[in-house]
C-alpha cells in the first residue's frame, strides 16, 4: 500500500515553557519535530511526509529537515485545518497515496513497531490507531474532592500516528464542520470503524514543561553510536599590525594575520572540521568572503553557526583537536586560555578541547614566518538512524 504521512506541527503553544513552541525545542540533543520526522522517515514503507507548520516557521522547517521526501505545508487556524491542509497537499501528486499516517509533531519518541502495527492494521481496516488501556483508577472531581469513580474498563488513552485509507479520511475532513479531538473522531463521524492497536508508554506527547524530562531518557537510550569525524585546515598570512587572534584569544605580537574576517586561523580550521563531519560544506560556503557583511567579522559567529547546525542535525560534539603551526608567537602560554575561550563559544568543557602547537623546523612559509597554518579534527556523535 502506498503510504504517506502528515506531521502536524503548526501549533504556537508555549505552555511547555522555554519561549519557543514545544515542537521547535530540543530534547536529547535534537529538535522535537526532527525526532518525530526521523521516526517516520526511517521507515521505507513511508513515501512522502507532509510537514504542516505555521507560515512563519516554513524556513525553519526547511532548514531543519532538509529531506527530499518532505513537503512543507502552511498550517491552518486549528488542528483540523492543519491536518486537512496536509492531506490536500498529498492529494496534489499524480500518484495519490492509498494510506496516510497522521502524527503529532510533539510526539518525538515514536518507535517503529508502533507505526508498523498501525500499517499492518490498515491492510484489514480503513482506520487504525495506537492506544494504551487506562490502568490508573479514574475519578470525577469537583471543588477539589472526589465526586465519583469512572469505571476504567474499555477506556484507552489515544496516541498517534493514526492511520487511514487516504480517500476516506480526506473525504471525512472535507465534510468536517465542527472541531474534533483527533482524526479518529473525524473518521468515526464519517462512519469509519477504527481498529485499536497497541501503543507505547514512551510515545509521549509533549504538553507540559516536565514532559521534556519524561521523554528524554527514552530518546537517549535510542540514540546510538553514529560517530563522525571531520578535518579542517586553514592558513592566514602575516601583515602589519600589533596582535593576532588565535582560537578566540587576542595575543599581542609585532604583526597581525590578514583576512576577510578577524583571521582567527585556528577557529576557522575548527569550524571547517565541524562542517566537514556534518558533510555540510565549508566556512566559505556559509559565509562567502564576497559578502561585505562578514568583513572583519569575529570568527566565533562562524564557529557558533557550525555548532548550531550540528545540534539541529542531531549531533553533539564529542571533542575537538586543533594544531597551530608557527614559529611565532609562542602558543604555550595561551593554550589554556584558548581552550577556555573555545569551550565557552561551543558550550563544551575545556576537557573536550585540545589546542597544541608545533613549528615546521624553519621550513616552508610557516618556517619563514610568513603566516600561520592550523589543522583541526572534530568528532561528533549522533542519532543512529
Ligand atoms: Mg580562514
Amino acid at each position: 500500500m502506498i503510504t504517506d504521512a502528515v506531521i502536524v506541527a503548526a501549533g504556537r503553544g508555549v505552555r511547555a515553557g522555554g519561549g519557543l513552541p514545544k515542537q521547535w525545542r530540543s530534547v536529547a540533543g535534537k529538535v522535537v519535530l526532527r525526532h518525530a520526522f526521523d521516526a517516520l522517515a526511517a521507515l521505507p514503507e513511508i513515501r512522502r511526509i507532509a510537514v504542516v507548520v505555521h507560515p512563519d516557521e516554513m524556513e525553519r522547517a526547511r532548514s531543519l529537515l532538509d529531506q527530499t521526501n518532505a513537503v512543507y505545508v502552511h498550517g491552518g487556524a486549528n488542528r483540523d485545518d492543519s491536518v486537512r491542509a496536509g492531506l490536500e497537499a498529498l492529494a496534489q501528486y499524480a500518484e495519490k497515496p492509498e494510506a496516510v499516517l497522521i502524527h503529532d509533531g510533539a510526539r518525538p519518541n515514536l518507535r517503529p513497531d508502533v507505526t508498523r502495527r498501525v500499517l499492518a492494521a490498515l491492510e484489514k481496516a480503513a482506520a487504525a490507531a495506537p492506544a494504551i488501556p487506562v490502568s490508573d483508577a479514574l475519578w470525577r472531581g469537583a471543588s477539589g474532592t472526589v465526586s465519583g469513580v469512572v469505571p476504567r474498563e474499555a477506556l484507552f488513552r489515544a496516541q498517534t500516528p493514526q492511520g487511514f485509507h487516504f480517500d476516506a479520511i480526506l473525504a471525512a475532513h472535507r465534510e468536517q464542520t465542527t472541531p474534533a479531538a483527533d482524526d479518529v473522531e473525524v473518521a468515526r463521524r464519517a462512519g469509519l470503524d477504527v481498529m485499536i492497536v497497541e501503543g507505547d508508554d514512551g510515545n509521549i506527547k509533549i504538553t507540559r514543561p516536565e514532559d521534556f524530562e519524561l521523554v528524554a531518557p527514552f530518546l537517549e537510550k535510542r540514540m546510538g553510536m553514529d560517530i563522525r569525524t571531520g578535518n579542517g585546515f586553514d592558513v592566514h598570512r602575516f601583515g602589519e599590525g600589533d596582535h593576532v587572534w588565535l582560537c578566540g584569544v587576542r595575543i599581542p605580537y609585532s604583526k597581525s594575520l590578514i583576512g576577510h574576517s578577524d583571521a582567527d586561523v585556528g577557529m576557522h580550521a575548527i569550524t571547517d572540521a565541524i562542517y566537514g563531519a556534518l558533510a555540510r560544506g565549508d566556512i566559505g560556503q556559509h559565509f562567502p568572503p564576497s559578502d561585505p557583511q562578514w568583513k572583519g567579522a569575529e570568527s566565533h559567529i562562524f564557529l557558533r553557526h557550525a555548532c548550531e547546525l550540528a545540534a539541529e542535525m542531531g549531533y553533539r560534539i564529542s571533542n575537538i583537536d586543533c594544531t597551530l603551526i608557527c614559529e611565532q608567537p609562542k602558543i604555550g602560554p595561551h593554550q589554556n586560555a584558548m581552550r577556555a575561550a573555545l569551550a565557552d563559544i561551543m558550550a563544551l568543557d575545556a576537557d573536550q578541547i585540545g589546542v597544541k602547537a608545533t613549528t615546521s623546523e624553519k621550513l616552508g612559509f610557516t618556517g619563514r614566518e610568513e603566516g600561520i597554518a592550523a589543522l583541526a579534527t572534530a568528532t561528533l556523535i549522533g542519532d543512529s538512524k
